[in-house]
């Protein structure tokens, strides 16, 4: 069994989460839960990122201290991840000791095999609070941060401890340009290969005085930059720097957004060669939500509350729309208008309305047993093509494209009851049409809880118990979507996958 370690953005607790984050939660989730189903030993992290400056502000705007508004946002994004269903196996916050250990350990590193990568040197510069980093002009438009044009950049001047990233420019560049360190989808490739070619500056690894955070080794008067300590909590998820930890890491995938690649493709695996460990295989770097087209973000505004959004039509609705519809790799919108539209059509009148018509066609001609019959009819054939093209784009992380595969069998299995018509099968006594029709349509579904689960995994699984399957449908071997078994199960009615609501 390989080991597939995967990791979201860790994030920060200055608000609650929104449609941006929920997008990278449930789609690092569905590869999680997609590598399960392939029998992958997968550990999969999520967490939160509690140093920054602006959980200070938060807190002080709260009137609590940094410590107990920390713990609160950590409760409220755990909940909102629970309802989405995500199956992390850990929650690393960095606030945790064994996240400070594994900090100062990678700085004595750093400080063991390459000493003259930490420097003190004197820095002045803009600073967006937003970003938690040192502005450069190529990233200010009219005085303001790019991703962030509410908010005031501040000039700050202050002695720091340096990490000489400038020495890394080509070790990384090569690392990605041999393919020994993944960089998707292309466009996010092209983009760090274009920065790496700019030249790289030397970074600010410390802040002066400032009273949260990890105090920096052997300088009590400074404290580890947020940046640079947050990056490091995937690394101390593994145990690092105790014996076993390498049974986790280099990390299979870092999950993250397009905004913060500079971080993650370039200087991640800097700090890494320099403390002499292994860089992680790949980065997917996925694109944001946006409401009529704008960003979804904290500071520009919430037009939709992610609360809001789970209760329209529920938790996997919203992964389903967020993960088809909007996308993983570029920017998407999302709008009421289409989120309705996609569940009413691949939802209610896709894949629920196929469920349903299957269950009560098998209730009503064969008392709920799922009869023996042909395993090689049209709709077999389709579903084991559908199983193929899903594989093949869920290896490449290509979700959209995943979705469409397993929905194209829905759309295969509602053409073929209309073709097969099993109610004139079953007037004119046609018994062993009759059969073999019925023995596909649960064969097809079966596959399809199979396929679905990593997109709808409750749903999935209520599907799964229609069926008659026993067990957890995400513990389901690949084979159940290669080659499915019904035959001699018992299907249950039960309530309908996806209700029409009201308004739509
Ligand atoms: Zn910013």
């Amino acid at each position: 069994m390989a080991k597939y370690f995967l990791t979201t953005a860790i994030d920060y607790s200055n608000g609650d989460p929104h449609l941006g984050h929920a997008l990278e939660k449930v789609g690092a989730d569905a590869i999680a839960r997609y590598r399960r189903l392939r029998g992958d030993q997968v550990h999969f992290l999520m967490g939160m990122d509690e140093h920054s400056q602006s959980v200070l502000q938060a807190a002080a705007r709260a009137d609590v201290a940094p410590q107990e508004w920390v713990d609160r946002m950590a409760r409220r994004f755990e909940d909102f991840w629970r309802r989405l269903e995500c199956s992390n196996d850990d929650w690393i916050r960095t606030t945790e000791p064994r996240h400070a250990r594994s900090v100062t350990e990678l700085l004595r590193r750093i400080q063991q095999f390459h000493p003259d990568d930490l420097y003190v040197a004197e820095y002045e510069g803009l600073y967006c609070t937003g970003c938690e980093e040192f502005k450069q002009e190529s990233q200010i438009v009219n005085g303001h941060c790019i991703e962030h044009p509410t908010l005031e950049l501040i000039r700050t001047r202050e002695r720091n401890h340096f990490f000489r990233l400038s020495r890394y420019r080509d070790p990384v560049l090569d690392l990605i340009r041999s393919g020994k360190f993944l960089v998707e989808p292309a466009i996010r490739r092209n983009e760090v290969l274009r920065l790496l070619e700019g030249g790289l500056q030397d970074i600010s690894v410390s802040r002066l005085r400032q009273p949260w955070g990890i105090p920096f080794p052997a300088d009590p008067e400074q404290t580890v930059y947020v940046w640079f300590d947050a990056l490091i909590n995937y690394l101390s998820a593994t145990g690092f720097p105790d014996a076993g930890y390498e049974g986790l890491w280099p990390a299979d995938l870092h999950v993250i957004g397009k905004g913060i690649t500079r971080f993650h493709c370039v200087i991640w695996p800097a700090m890494l060669l320099s403390a002499q460990l292994d860089i992680p295989r790949e980065v997917w770097a996925h694109g944001y939500v946006q409401w009529e087209g704008t960003k979804m973000s904290k500071t520009s505004g919430t037009a939709v509350t992610l609360d809001e959004a789970i209760e329209r039509h529920g938790p996997d609705p919203l992964r389903y729309f967020l993960l088809r519809e909007v996308g993983f790799e570029s920017d998407g919108n999302f709008t009421w208008e289409r989120f309705d539209e996609r569940y009413t059509a691949d939802l209610a009148d896709g894949l629920g309305n196929l469920a349903s018509r299957t269950v009560a066609m098998l209730s009503k001609y064969r008392d709920g047993i799922v009869p023996g019959s042909a395993a090689s009819t049209a709709l077999d054939l389709a579903g084991a093509e559908s199983a193929r093209q899903y594989a093949e784009a869920m290896d490449a992380l290509d979700l959209r494209a995943g979705a469409e595969a397993a929905w194209s069998l829905v759309s295969a299995a509602n053409l073929f009851v209309q073709q097969t018509a099993p109610w004139s099968l079953a007037k004119s006594h046609r018994d062993a049409e009759l059969d073999d029709a019925l023995g596909a349509l649960a064969r097809a579904l079966a596959r399809l809880a199979v396929l679905a689960s990593p997109f709808i995994p409750g749903k999935a699984q209520q599907l799964w118990h229609m069926l008659g399957m026993k067990g957890a449908v995400a513990e389901a071997e690949w084979s159940a979507a290669e080659q499915p078994e019904a035959q001699g199960r018992k299907v249950e009615h039960a309530d309908v996958l996806f209700p029409k609501p009201a308004r739509v």
